[in-house]
């Protein structure tokens, strides 16, 4: 009884102290989408399987904090999202991925369209359309250079109001994609319904490659399937030339991977793939 409770007492002390570190990191995180400093977007390439021609980018968050360094994204998103920050976040780095574009274009460059990653409750606001037409107004960009990516497990339970949502976000002439598909629960005839234009192979299917028959069979049903209701296909997570070759045999249209490309910040996208793009 004795060693339970001092058992007890530990586990609770660690857990005082992991508690402690998520509210500083809140707060510290907070001070960031305040001031903005230490918040910034990496782009990394999509490019075309067949040409490799850069097709679009997609908007990574990164986060450097003085004391923290640097904060994954699989870290400070999830935070973000517990800790009612999420809304703030998100408006500031979709603000920042408009600006970037205008910046691209006032240089002469002729960017392609960035994809920005979309959180459930960012989702879910009611004036999303409003706010995402606004940044189109303010920023004066093409129709088409801001898309964006959801996953299934945002449009659960309320189908028909997400597709009215989406419905509205094409008329604004963006692109959609469902990310990391194949890892959540779409039925078919779901996603036949949904105004998507891209799917996202997750990257898990792409590690699997040559390694599991099981995994290979779900991407060939995945890109058949895609092929049928003419979705863009992208696989994810490409690292090396063997999973591009062993993608050969499948409908895939896009390739996003460190094989292609990593994450970079604005200006080394910009010089290494379209500063021979200019107007
Ligand atoms: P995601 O949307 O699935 O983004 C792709 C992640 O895979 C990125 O991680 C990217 O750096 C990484 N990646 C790309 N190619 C490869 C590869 O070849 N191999 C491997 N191992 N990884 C690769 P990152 O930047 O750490 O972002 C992690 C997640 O955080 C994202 O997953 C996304 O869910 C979320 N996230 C990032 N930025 C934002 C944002 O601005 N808003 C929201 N709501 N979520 C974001
Ligand atoms: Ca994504
Ligand atoms: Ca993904
Ligand atoms: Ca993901």
């Amino acid at each position: 009884k004795q060693e339970g409770r001092n058992t007890y007492r530990l586990y609770s002390t660690q857990l005082d102290v992991r508690e402690h570190r998520s509210l500083a990191m809140e707060t510290a995180l907070r001070n960031t989408i305040d001031s903005g400093e230490g918040l910034s977007l990496h782009y990394q390439p999509l490019v075309e399987r067949n040409s490799g021609a850069l097709v679009s980018m997609e908007a990574l968050a990164r986060w450097v904090h003085p004391e923290y360094g640097q904060v994954s994204p699989g870290d400070f998103i999830p935070l973000a999202e517990r800790s009612g920050l999420i809304l703030p976040l998100s408006q500031r780095l979709m603000r920042l991925a408009a600006a970037q574009l205008r910046s691209w274009l006032d240089n002469g460059l002729q960017p392609v369209p960035v994809a920005v990653n979309l959180s459930a409750q960012q989702f879910w606001q009611h004036d999303l359309i409003m706010q995402i037409r606004t940044l189109y107004e303010e920023f004066q960009l093409p129709a088409g250079l801001l898309n964006f990516e959801l996953t299934e497990s945002m449009l659960l339970d309320k189908q028909q109001q997400a597709i009215r949502v989406l419905q509205e976000l094409r008329e604004l002439g963006c692109r959609i994609a469902m990310d990391d598909f194949g890892t959540g629960y779409s039925s078919l005839s779901y996603l036949h319904q949904l105004p998507i234009t891209t799917l996202k192979i997750d990257r898990s299917f792409i590690q699997q490659l040559g390694e599991s028959a099981g995994s290979e069979a779900i991407l060939a049903a995945i890109t058949g399937m895609a092929q049928g209701l003419k979705l863009t296909v992208v696989a994810e997570g490409v690292e090396t030339q063997a999973q591009l070759d062993a993608l050969g045999k499948y409908q895939v249209n896009v390739i996003q991977g460190y094989f292609t490309g990593r994450p970079l910040p604005a200006e080394d996208i910009a010089s290494r793939y379209f500063m021979n793009n200019r107007r």
